[in-house]
């Protein structure tokens, strides 16, 4: 007979049900678990060795698409003009003919890419440029790219174009440019509006500024403007922080994101907060405040929430990319440092710029490692694709894998106690406290799924009729 949720969650280790399935606590927002998981959750994969990165990409995209499989493309553009303090991904300062020669090559793997079947045989919904700071680029860089990845990619009639802005950036003659080749979305990293945060951060311009250059961008009505914030920041305050939501409320845009602020090891923030040149950021329990403060505040503005930490204003914003990549549609990358999946491969493209451009110079895709992702990634990916929407709708899983995932109840019932969940029928919504956990309460219930597979002697067997050909039909492909 083989384990239930039950048996798997009987046979952990204290200290792994701890971390797996937290403590009840009368402050489950402080204490539902003893610390937050800082990473993106995963499902792992296996490792594909270099040798084979070439044939299996080509192989990849040169099966046939499925126009009822929806895809987005990644641009990585990896300068900035500033570090900010708090980074943890910065690769290169901008530098306009190192830019140039990127470009080339840019536009160099989007001709390479428009060769694949794949690519010829599929539309595009989504593009977005992320970086680094992407809006960094000239007018003239911006242009030539934008207009490849136009003439490269099959882009859907209602196509998503995000362009990922720094408020400095948001001058008439960048704007012009990105609406004339199609940018119809900008998310802007604003992080705070107060000039004593932002100026400590690296960002240079004052709040002025800020609300200036961001009215002037929606004037134009040519795209959605979402604005980035962070809390948890080194001299905010719960009252400056309400202070920004009230900003954003009043200006002309049409959504925001919000992010905890994580402090990476190697930073300059850590450096200065070490060294007390900065005073000390929020902990744990203090940002759990923030996010509250947050959700009731937009919750009270009638904000809509797409995902755990964005909200829509109006009813233009889409957020199209974020749902897409976090789902089961393929995301095809370009640029160094930038990552993707296609189908079960899951590849990152070389992040320093000299191996990537000399890899595209002599012809090749410049893969720097890839990952076949593990049997039933879908299931994994709709699990983080529901609790990023903030509930778990188990039936839906049952319905799409096997039944026998209703048995997850167990550990939705264990949370639900817990104060991270409500329940009506089989429906589970997180809790403002299970908001501030999910990436604890997806990682979780990754593992105990995987565990609870893993106990099975053929998944063959145990999946749908439907999904198994949907299984067989990737694998073919
Ligand atoms: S703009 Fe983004 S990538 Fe560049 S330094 Fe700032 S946080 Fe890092």
């Amino acid at each position: 007979m083989s384990k239930t949720v039950q048996d798997i969650l009987n046979e952990l280790p204290p200290d792994k049900y701890r971390e797996l399935l937290g403590v009840k606590s009368a402050n489950p927002l402080n204490e539902a678990f003893e610390k937050r998981r800082p990473d993106h959750p995963s499902a792992g994969g296996s490792m594909i060795l270099p040798p084979l990165h070439q044939k299996t990409w080509q192989n990849q995209m040169n099966a046939q698409g499925s126009v009822q499989h929806k895809k987005a493309a990644y641009i990585h553009i990896p300068f900035c003009e500033k570090l900010c303090i708090y980074c943890g991904f910065f690769q290169n300062f901008s530098n306009e003919d190192r830019e140039t020669m990127y470009v080339d090559r840019l536009i160099k793997q989007l001709e390479m890419a428009k060769e694949y079947r794949y690519v010829q045989e599929s539309l595009i919904h989504s593009v977005f440029f992320g970086g680094g700071t992407p809006s960094t680029l000239s007018p003239y860089n911006a242009d030539r790219l934008l207009k490849a990845v136009n003439e490269c990619l099959p882009l859907a009639n209602d196509c998503e174009i995000t362009m990922e802005a720094r408020v400095h950036d948001l001058v008439d003659e960048k704007l012009q440019t990105w609406f004339a080749r199609g940018v119809n979305r900008i998310s802007v990293g604003v992080q705070s509006f107060d000039t004593q945060i932002r100026q400590c951060l690296g960002r240079v311009d004052p709040k002025e500024v800020v609300i200036e250059n961001l009215q002037r961008a929606a004037s134009y009505n040519q795209a959605v403007i979402i604005v980035d914030l962070i809390y948890g920041l080194p001299y905010q305050t719960v009252e400056k922080f309400v202070d920004d939501l009230k900003i954003i409320d009043d200006l002309p845009i049409d959504g925001m994101d919000l992010y905890q602020l994580n402090v990476f090891e190697k930073s300059l923030l850590k450096k200065s907060l070490d060294t007390g040149k900065l005073p000390p950021v929020a902990t744990s329990a203090e940002q759990a405040e923030y996010l509250k403060t947050a959700a009731e505040f937009l919750e009270e503005a009638n904000y809509k929430r797409l995902s755990v930490c964005h909200w829509a204003k109006s009813n233009r914003e889409r957020s199209l990319y974020n749902t897409l990549a976090k789902t089961d549609a393929d995301v095809i990358p370009f640029g160094s440092g930038a990552g993707g999946f296609v189908g079960d491969i899951s590849v990152y493209m070389q992040r320093d710029l000299k191996k990537y451009m000399d890899s595209i110079d002599k012809g090749k895709v410049p893969i720097m490692f890839m990952l076949r992702a593990p049997e039933l990634a879908s299931l994994y990916k709709d699990i983080q694709d529901q609790t990023e929407s903030c509930g778990v709708n188990l039936t839906k899983l049952a319905k799409k894998y096997n039944k026998e995932l209703m048995q997850l109840e167990t550990v939705l019932d264990i949370w639900t106690e817990h104060g991270l969940f409500t329940k009506k029928g089989h429906m589970y919504r997180m809790t403002i406290a299970g908001q501030y956990w999910q990436k604890n309460i997806t990682q979780s219930l990754i593992e105990i799924t995987k565990k609870f597979l893993n106990a099975k002697t053929s998944i063959n067997e145990w999946l749908t009729e439907k999904t198994m050909n949907t299984f067989k039909k990737k694998i073919e492909n």
